[in-house]
């Protein structure tokens, strides 16, 4: 038996990144897995068929997490489609790194709507659904241990989602409900690749910090995700894991 045969999960932002990383890590251990993009149909579609090519379960569906219709409607497609929920990855999330003097509304809700609300909104709708033994991860930040200049709003929404993760433990630990947040380091991704953070000096000054002397690719995050997912991690709630490399 793999460790999520029968289990159900959406993993919100699964079109490319980290996200990608996890709904094929958690189709590989058996799950169902609803693929949820903003943007990119071609990106979720092709996750899509790299799990059922790979003999699994997966289906597309688009989704703003930051609009309460669209965070029901993602979360329904997996009900509707395998009957079920079990996992929830809140993993949607965008960056971008400004000094205080350039920090505007912009710059602030297009973060905290998505890394925060989102996360917020996606949860609610599954939590209805979520019974006994289900696992929500939610994918923070090394950010909110290390910090680093002009992230101030970055690290806040991720600072958020650390305090979300603890107190939502809290209040569905007695539904037998987990949440954790995971916590990567500088992971190469479409979205680092973008921000020109891969190959830029603060890759160079993570690398140098970073005691396992790399960089972190999807793959790294999803084996932990899927550890927090399945019952390997049953008597674990409430933890914010980093997964950064030992980059602390
Ligand atoms: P990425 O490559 O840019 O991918 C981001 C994903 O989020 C895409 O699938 C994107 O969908 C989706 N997304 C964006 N806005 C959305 C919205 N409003 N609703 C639903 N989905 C939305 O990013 P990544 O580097 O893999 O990062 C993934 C997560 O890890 C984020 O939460 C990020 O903060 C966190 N993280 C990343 C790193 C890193 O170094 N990469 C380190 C620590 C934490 P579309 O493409 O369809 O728009």
């Amino acid at each position: 038996m793999s460790k999520l045969t029968g289990k159900v999960a959406v993993v919100t932002g699964a079109s490319k990144g980290i996200g990608a990383g996890i709904a094929k890590a958690l189709a590989a251990e058996g799950a169902s897995v609803v693929v949820n993009y903003a943007s990119s149909k071609a990106g979720a579609d092709a996750v899509v068929d790299a799990i059922i090519t790979a003999g699994g379960k997966a289906v597309a569906v688009a989704g703003d997490v930051s609009k309460a219709a669209d965070a029901e409607r993602i979360v329904n497609t997996a009900v509707e489609t395998y009957g079920r929920l079990d996992v929830l990855v809140n993993n949607s999330g965008v960056y971008s790194f400004a000094p205080i003097e350039e920090i505007d509304e912009a710059h602030f809700h297009r973060q905290f709507d998505i890394n925060v609300l989102g996360l917020l909104l996606t949860t609610k709708a599954a939590a209805k659904h979520l019974g006994e033994g289900a696992s929500i991860v939610n994918v923070s930040s090394v950010v909110t241990r290390i910090t680093p200049a002009y992230t101030a709003v970055y690290s806040g929404t991720k600072g958020a989602v650390d305090a979300i993760t603890s107190s939502l433990a809290k209040e569905l630990g007695p539904r037998k409900i987990r949440v954790n947040a995971v916590n990567p380091g500088l992971i190469e991704t479409e979205g680092t690749h973008a921000a020109s953070v891969i190959g830029s000096d603060m890759e160079s000054n993570v690398l140098a910090q970073t005691p396992l002397g790399r960089i972190g690719q999807p793959d790294d995050i999803a084996r932990v995700v899927v550890f927090l997912a399945s019952d390997d991690s049953r008597w674990i709630t409430g933890e914010h894991l980093n997964a950064s490399g030992g980059v602390r």
